[in-house]
């Protein structure tokens, strides 16, 4: 590994959900590894979870290959400082845990179960934090070795310095300083030969060359001993980043019951990708200088301009309706091409008979700011809905249920041309106020009862010869005699 080269690591634990926070922990740290041509590395931290969750990585691995924060090296496409999973890499650790005990900075600790539960029952019952009051921190090297010789179970701790401080530096937080006589003399590893999750998490972090660590605040409390691990092994300490957290509101984290905390949530109700990410950028993160005043970022524009010192500390609250005005932006900016590839599933979902989806979308992409609200939009495709007569007043238009009637009577003989193309939305348009000039008419007075007639609504994607030209004319045919029907009373 070259000096100075920039190396960050995605460590997420399996859960089957990637939080918007995570996502956003993600690509922070990928723009810090990227912007410098550094390493972004994927580790998978699969050791501190009670139970397995199905799929769960792949979410991971699907959730950073859609947002294109490709990895360098990780569990799939391996690297030189592998395994890449840390349920693989169990037996890495104690043999440094053991170094720390032959230097006289850790040691074993023979403390029964029994004997720290009655411990910490008798500390609580004097309104003390439960903490280990180092009974086996200095015990003689004779009895420990005749403790270790009869096979006593044991776990190894760190000895913390009971004066002082321990201080860090976070490039968001500051200088954080903590009194050692806080910190308990920590696990480095359990009864069964495993690592504690923060021991491996240390351990790997120095294994693996990460240079800048960056996750989420509620990491912050753990840095101190995480600190004293380094200077225990005289190991370099890595830059910190500690990102604030995303809030609902300003007592509340987003949290999975919202609906809306997720990357998944968020494309399950028809955001884009591009959206959500150049959106999760700007969540406590603001750019400087000449862009300071700019909102549409691509991934590539942000490894450009990214700098860790627009992380704010103050937590981020999450706001729908900025994300809702940055995904129109980038709906607005497909093609026609492009918005229809990405409108076309939503569109399947809610019509079964077959429409001119060009055209609907023409009219869709103007107007539409999130996917998922489409299909509602087109319930009347497949059917039409039971709708009220007086749904043809309209003042605007000086349209009355008497004068829609006469309006399609009007239309029908000019629909049922068989000349008439309904894939040239111009020409049926153009024959259908050719009408309206002959009877002396506006053209919402023949075109808006049209409307009403293929729909049933009176909002609808597109005026009544788009929707003509979307249906077709055997279903425009029929939903118009319906029509005429139905006003006939
Ligand atoms: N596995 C931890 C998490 O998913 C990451 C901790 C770290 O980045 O140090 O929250």
């Amino acid at each position: 590994m070259p000096n100075n080269h920039i190396r960050t690591r995605f460590a997420p634990s399996p859960t089957g959900y990637m939080h918007v926070g995570n996502l956003r922990t993600a690509l922070y740290t990928y723009l810090m590894a990227k912007h410098d041509d550094g390493t972004f590395i994927l580790r998978i931290e699969d050791t501190d979870q009670g139970r397995y969750v199905e799929g769960a990585v792949d979410v991971i691995y699907n959730t950073l290959r859609e947002t294109g924060l490709l990895w360098d090296e990780g569990p799939d496409i391996g690297g030189p400082v592998g395994p890449y999973v840390q349920s693989e890499r169990m037996g890495m650790f104690k043999q440094y845990a053991e170094q720390l005990v032959a230097e006289g900075k850790a040691y074993y600790c023979f403390c029964t179960e029994e004997r720290l539960e009655a411990l910490h029952a008798e500390q609580r019952a004097h309104g003390e934090m439960t903490h280990y009051d180092g009974c086996c921190r200095d015990l003689p090297r004779e009895e420990v070795e005749k403790r270790l010789a009869a096979g006593e179970p044991y776990v190894i701790r760190q000895k913390i310095p009971r004066e002082g401080v321990t201080g860090f530096d976070d490039m968001v937080y500051g200088h954080i300083e903590v009194n050692n006589s806080e910190m308990d003399d920590q696990i480095l590893i359990k009864t069964d030969g495993m690592p504690t999750y923060n021991f491996a998490n240390v351990v790997d972090d120095h294994l693996m060359g990460i240079t800048h660590v960056i996750r989420g605040s509620e990491y912050l409390s753990s840095t101190p001993k995480y600190n004293l691990l380094y200077q225990a092994f005289g190991w370099n300490i890595p830059n910190y980043i500690h990102c604030p957290p995303v809030m609902k509101d300003a007592q509340n984290k987003l949290s999975k019951r919202n609906g809306d905390a997720s990357y998944q949530d968020l494309v399950a109700k028809g955001y884009l990708t591009e959206a959500i990410l150049n959106y999760i950028c700007l969540l406590g993160w603001s750019p400087k200088g000449e862009y300071a005043e700019r909102e549409i970022f691509s991934l590539a524009d942000l490894v450009k301009i990214w700098t860790p010192d627009g992380i704010s500390k103050s937590p981020a609250i999450f706001d729908p309706l900025k994300l809702r005005a940055i995904n129109a932006e980038y709906i607005r900016r497909l093609s026609p091409e492009e918005f229809l590839a990405k409108a076309e599933p939503w569109i399947d979902s809610a019509v079964h008979t077959p429409i001119n989806k060009k055209l609907l979308c023409a009219n869709l992409q103007p107007r539409c700011e999130v996917l998922g609200e489409i299909p509602e939009q087109l319930d009347f495709f497949d059917s039409m809905p039971e709708y009220d007569v007086s749904l043809y007043a309209n003042k605007k238009q000086k349209t009355t249920p008497e004068s829609a009637k006469e309006a399609l009577e009007a239309l029908l003989p000019v629909l049922s041309d068989e000349a008439l193309d309904f894939n040239d939305r111009d020409a049926v348009f153009d024959a259908c106020k050719a009408k309206a000039e002959e009877l002396g008419k506006k053209n919402g007075w023949l075109l808006y009862p049209l409307g009403i007639a293929l729909s049933g609504k009176q909002r609808t994607p597109g005026g009544g010869t788009d929707l003509a030209c979307m249906m077709g004319r055997e279903t425009v045919l029929g939903r118009v005699k319906a029509a005429i029907e139905k006003l006939n009373g």
